[in-house]
C-alpha cells in the first residue's frame, strides 16, 4: 500500500458574525508516497486553508467542521514514532502492520511528534520566516537539537552542513545571517530547515511567489529532485497553475472552497476539462513550452458569504445552463481516455448532455 494521505470530505469553516462561511466545502483527495501534487486556484480559493487543515494549523476563527485526514505510517521507518499512540507502537512492535491515523485526532503531544518527523511545511512569504539577528547555521542546529536530541554536537553540525549542501548552498555560509543571503538563498535555507528531520510529508504554499521567475525555476528544480532524490511526497500550493504543468504529478484545481478538477498534470494540460480550469489555464503563459494565448477569466469568484445554490462558477461560466442555476455538480469522471480526470461540472453528466463538450466549446 502506497497511499500517504487520504484527505476525505474535509470542511473548513470561517465563524463570522453573519453565520458560518464555508471556506473549505467538503475536499477529498489522496496522495501516494513520493507523489508531487499540486493545489492550484485563486486567492482565496481554499487551498492554504487545506494545506493548515492537514497540519492542524487552523486556528479561530477558522474551524475545521468535518472530514477526517488519513496520515498512513511506513511501516519500514525507524525515526521517532512519537506520533503513535503507546497502542499503536505496541502493534507495530510485535510486527502488525500499522492502521492509518487520522490527523485531526492527534493529541498535542502526538502533533508535536509528528510535525517536523513526518510533515514539513514552508509558507508563502518563507523567506522571511528565518530569525533574522541568528546566524543560518545555529537555526538549523537549533531545530536539531530540540528534535533530533539523540545526535551529538559533532553529529548536529555535519547534519546541517549536509541539509544546506543538499539544497545547493556552501557550508561555509553556515556562518552568514539571513541579510547576507541573496531572496533565493534565503529561500533555500528554509527547505534546509524542513528537511532536518527527513519528513515524509513536505507542503509548499506559495513558496517562490516573491521570487522572480528564474530564480523560481531554481528553487522548483531543486524542490522536484530532492522529492525524487529523498522519496519525499509534496503538495505544492500556487495560483500558478503553469508552475504546476511542469512540477507535478497530479494537479487539484479549487474554486470557492471545493474542488473542481484533478488529474494527472498532463491530462491537465492536454485536456482541461472543467471550464474554470480551461480558463486558468489560458490565464498564464508557461515558462517552457508553446506559449499559450491569455485570455484570463473575466469576473471574480463570488463572495463565499453568498455563494449561490448550483455551481460555484455559473456567473463566469462561458457554458452555463439551467441545471447550473439549481443543482450542485460533484467530481465525476469527466474522460473516457483518463479515467482518473475527474471534473465538478453538469456538462460531464450524461444526464445532461450526450456528449462531452470539446475544447472548442469551452473557448
Ligand atoms: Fe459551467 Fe455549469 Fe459546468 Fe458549472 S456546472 S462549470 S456553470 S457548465
Ligand atoms: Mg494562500
Amino acid at each position: 500500500n502506497d497511499l500517504l494521505l487520504e484527505v476525505k470530505d474535509v470542511c473548513v469553516d470561517y465563524q463570522a458574525a453573519s453565520g458560518a462561511v464555508h471556506a473549505v466545502d467538503h475536499v477529498s483527495f489522496t496522495l501516494r508516497r513520493g507523489e508531487i501534487m499540486g493545489l492550484a486556484g485563486e486567492s482565496g480559493s481554499g487551498k492554504s486553508t487545506v494545506a493548515y487543515a492537514i497540519a492542524r494549523l487552523t486556528r479561530p476563527p477558522a474551524v475545521v467542521t468535518d472530514g477526517e485526514i488519513f496520515y498512513y505510517p511506513h511501516a519500514r521507518d525507524h525515526r521517532s514514532r512519537g506520533f503513535l499512540s503507546r497502542k499503536q507502537r505496541a502493534e507495530e512492535a510485535a510486527g502488525a502492520a500499522l492502521d492509518a491515523v487520522d490527523i485531526l485526532d492527534l493529541t498535542n503531544e502526538q502533533l508535536r511528534a509528528f510535525r517536523w518527523n513526518e510533515l514539513a511545511i514552508v509558507f508563502q512569504s518563507a523567506m522571511n520566516a528565518l530569525n533574522p539577528v541568528m546566524k543560518v547555521g545555529d537555526q538549523i542546529l537549533d531545530v536539531l537539537k530540540t528534535h533530533r536530541p539523540d545526535l551529538t554536537k559533532h553529529a548536529r553540525k555535519e547534519h546541517a552542513a549536509e541539509l544546506l549542501k543538499l539544497v545547493g548552498i556552501a557550508p561555509d555560509r553556515l556562518n552568514s545571517y539571513p541579510h547576507e543571503l541573496s531572496g533565493g538563498m534565503r529561500q533555500r535555507a528554509v527547505i534546509a530547515i524542513a528537511l532536518a528531520l527527513n519528513p515524509e510529508l513536505i507542503i509548499m504554499d506559495e513558496p517562490t511567489t516573491a521570487l522572480d521567475v528564474v530564480v523560481q525555476r531554481e528553487i522548483l528544480d531543486l524542490v522536484k529532485s530532492l522529492c525524487r532524490e529523498l522519496g519525499m511526497a509534496m503538495i505544492f500550493i500556487t495560483h500558478d497553475l503553469s508552475l504546476l504543468l511542469e512540477l507535478t504529478d497530479n494537479i487539484a484545481i479549487m474554486y470557492a472552497g471545493r474542488l473542481v478538477e484533478t488529474a494527472a498534470a498532463l491530462d491537465i494540460y492536454h485536456h482541461p476539462r472543467h471550464p474554470y480550469s480551461h480558463g486558468l489555464l489560458n490565464s498564464f503563459p508557461t515558462l517552457r513550452g508553446p506559449r499559450r494565448k491569455m485570455v484570463g477569466i473575466p469576473g471574480s469568484p463570488p463572495d463565499l458569504r453568498q455563494v449561490p445554490p448550483g455551481c460555484p462558477f455559473q456567473q463566469r461560466c462561458p457554458m452555463a445552463f439551467s441545471a447550473c442555476k439549481t443543482i450542485r455538480p460533484t467530481l465525476r469522471p469527466a474522460s473516457a481516455s483518463a479515467p482518473g480526470q475527474l471534473a465538478a461540472c453538469h456538462l460531464y453528466d450524461p444526464h445532461y448532455r450526450a456528449e462531452p463538450p470539446t475544447a472548442q466549446d469551452l473557448t
